[in-house]
């Protein structure tokens, strides 16, 4: 059983161990947790390239997660028992594109690879526990759905999940809303997505309140949720080596909160052969900038068919942003006041070539996402959902003839059925798991884009 422990971006407290860093969720400064340090696992890669997931799973975590490996193993077991493919993220290799499909899950997108984790994580922790948790979440679409999905019927939990009202897929909204678990609580605000994720962020920061009502969050900013994501980064990898004999590879990812990429950047740290991270956004590119110019500069959300990315502030910057400064909270707590304050953190002593050698960055709008989910469907059978379409595309710019490209697959078409219709002009993107969800009845509470609304209502609902 290893000790890793965790610190925050923003210097503040001691060291935790990786129960607290999973149940708090946010540090208590505000920041974020990242392990003491990464370990480097060069060395095992060998070993570990013939693995199967869950035994890979076992392997990467347990260098992270103290649990002891009976415990851990059992967790890993059962998360992944609920994917609908036995190699739980098997790769497709299409056009000359290695496609990691990361949307076997319960609901069909990759954060179910991160959540069905995280609540049996929550569950065994608080089964040894008088404490409980009461989730706060708010989602761009996928989260949500993939978080309820994990937690529903757990012991010693609650989740409540802020969504912006009208502004994700029905198809999403069905799948929190049919749910009929009382433990959990969906939450449609009349606002964007980034209106959700300030009001989550502000109801954290408010300590007491946080306290007496046992909140935690499963989003992005959760550690456990990088943990498990870290994992098939490695596994696709050692797929697509075995298949094309490279020894290192590229990896395109479909980028929105940096969750999901800055899983493969610390995969990179440890060891993994990957000589590019590919950062994909659509319109809302305020990544895609930065990589490209080093000025971080928020702009206005503007809706797209990639709902799931439709950000403009990336919550997981910040732990990037911690390791850019040569891991110094200081200058991290310096720039991101900054950023508070004036929308823009520059990073100094960057050109305009480029905030980092080893992510590459661009960005895919709507009508060349459509027209790649149109040419991979038209000339290859294979569809791509608008996200994964985004990633594809930018990557594809990046093609070596040296090095596999890997792209990402986030989701399955059926959850994004109009982008679908819309590219190829046929309703083809099916799932019985969706179909089945059509004549449910709905649970949801609408309120206003306010912070005290949303604590009235956790106050109503919180014994
Ligand atoms: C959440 C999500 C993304 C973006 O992932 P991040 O970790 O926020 O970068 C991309 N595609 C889909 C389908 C998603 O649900």
């Amino acid at each position: 059983m290893t000790r890793m422990n965790y610190i925050s971006t923003r210097g503040g407290g001691k060291a935790v161990d990786f129960q607290t860093a999973v149940l708090t969720g946010l540090a208590r400064d505000g920041g974020l947790f990242l392990p003491v340090s990464i370990p480097d696992v060069r060395a095992e890669l060998p070993a570990w390239a013939g693995l199967d997931y869950g035994a890979l799973a076992l392997e990467v975590m347990r260098r992270f997660a103290d649990l002891p490996a009976d415990d851990l193993r059992a967790i890993i077991g059962s998360s992944y028992a609920t994917f609908r493919h036995p190699e739980v993220t098997p790769v497709v290799s299409v056009n000359g594109v290695h496609i990691l499909e990361l949307f076997h899950g319960p609901t069909l997108a990759f954060k179910d690879v991160a959540l069905q984790f995280l609540g049996r994580v929550f569950e065994y922790y608080l089964a040894h526990s008088v404490r409980r948790l009461n989730i706060l979440a708010a989602t761009s679409g996928d989260t949500g759905s993939a978080a309820i999905a994990g937690v529903r019927g757990r012991f010693g939990l609650r989740i409540f999940v802020l969504y912006p009202l009208g502004r994700i897929s029905p198809a999403q909204e069905r799948q929190m809303t049919t749910v009929p678990d009382t433990n959990v609580f969906c939450l449609a605000v009349q606002g964007s997505f980034d209106d959700c994720q300030r009001i989550v962020k502000a109801i954290f920061q408010d300590l007491p309140f946080r306290d007496r009502y046992e909140l935690g969050a499963v989003n992005s900013i959760n550690w456990a949720r990088l943990l498990a994501q870290i994992v098939y980064y490695f596994y696709g990898a050692f797929r697509v080596m075995a298949r094309t004999g490279a020894r290192t590879v590229r990896i395109a990812v479909p980028t929105g909160n940096f969750g999901d990429i800055f899983a493969g950047y610390l995969a990179a740290r440890m060891g993994l052969p990957v000589s590019r991270l590919i950062l994909a956004t659509n319109e809302n590119d305020i990544l895609s900038r930065f990589f490209n110019t080093g000025v971080y500069r928020s702009g206005k959300v503007q809706a797209t068919l990639s709902p799931s990315m439709d950000i403009q502030v990336a919550s997981n910057f910040e732990r990037y942003l911690y390791y850019r400064v040569g891991n110094n909270p200081r200058e991290v707590c310096r720039l991101m006041e900054t950023f508070v304050q004036s929308g823009e953190l520059r990073m100094e002593g960057v050109s305009d070539v480029g905030a980092d050698q080893f992510i590459a960055a661009g960005t895919c709008a709507t009508a060349d996402a459509l027209a790649t989910i149109r040419e991979f469907y038209k000339q290859h059978e294979y569809l791509l959902d608008p996200h994964s379409a985004v990633g594809v595309n930018v990557g594809r710019r990046f093609l070596s003839r040296d090095e596999p490209m890997i792209a990402l697959a986030t989701a399955h078409p059926a959850k994004f059925a109009d982008a679908i219709r819309q590219a190829t002009g046929r309703d083809i993107a099916r799932h019985p798991a969706l179909d089945a969800l059509a004549n449910l009845p709905q649970r949801r509470t609408v309120l206003p884009a306010e912070t005290d609304a949303v604590r009235d209502f956790i106050r109503k609902h919180i014994p």
